[in-house]
């Protein structure tokens, strides 16, 4: 069909019967050998071997097949995606946000440092210092990285209020159980009781099984539509 309204040439008769075998006549329609390997000889055809050389001569092509790229080509097999590792003691998470700066205004600490759970970007949230313009509209930092990061869904660790945030489709949003407990089973949102707190694998594992899933729109629209006070947050500023 692309053919066609390529070139506007009408395709054979025989191609218009159905049940018949039509790979012979497609590849006459479409001026190509039958037999796939003669392709790549010269004499089937010939312009082939232009357009394979200059396809190798593709500035983007030399670099994927240079000495450094050569482990990236093919990646087999093919790994599922995760979600970051977070590591067991909750203190650590603590202490490499300290160092967080927001990245608009120099030297200044930033409010809510929140950690994207997909890529591990830490982000300066909640705050009109990094707030960015989506399709006319004015969001937040966490907001904005889901649209580059994951198609408009992102999860989220407010690392200081240890509280887990899901965003999805520009204004949505909801909280979830964080994966930290502390010795007592217990979470700790807002990090009010201040009891060490240690990664919880069998949460995490449930969150990552809901990301895979692409179950947080679903989650997301669940909650909102249960809990009408998550209703009046502005989700689009975080
Ligand atoms: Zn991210
Ligand atoms: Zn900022």
């Amino acid at each position: 069909m692309f053919f066609h309204f390529l070139n506007g040439i009408a395709s054979p008769a025989e191609l218009q019967n159905v049940g018949i075998d039509e790979f012979e006549p497609l590849c006459q329609y479409l001026a190509m050998p039958t037999d796939l390997s003669q392709l790549f000889d010269n004499e089937g055809a010939p312009q082939m071997q232009t357009i394979i050389e200059r396809w190798c001569q593709h500035p983007a092509i030399t670099t994927k097949m240079s000495v450094e790229n050569q482990g990236n080509l093919v990646r087999y097999p093919l790994e599922v995606n995760q979600l970051i590792e977070l590591p067991q003691d909750y203190s650590q998470l603590i202490n490499t946000i300290s160092l967080f700066m927001c990245p608009k205004s120099s030297g200044s600490d930033s409010r809510a440092p929140t950690l994207c759970l997909v890529c591990g970007e830490t982000l300066c949230s909640q705050s009109y210092c990094c707030q960015k313009e989506l399709d006319n509209d004015i969001v937040g930092a966490c907001m904005a990285h889901t649209y580059t990061c994951g198609a408009g869904v992102g999860v989220f660790l407010r690392v200081r209020e240890c509280q887990l945030i899901l965003l999805s489709g520009k204004n949505k949003g909801c909280f979830f159980t964080p994966p930290y407990l502390d010795d007592y089973g217990e979470t700790d949102q807002g990090l009010r009781r201040g009891n060490p707190l240690h990664l919880c694998q069998d949460r995490y594992r449930k969150l990552q099984k809901l990301w895979l899933l692409h179950g947080i729109p679903e989650e997301i629209a669940h909650q909102l539509e249960s809990n009408n006070s998550l209703q009046t947050i502005d989700w689009q500023n975080l």
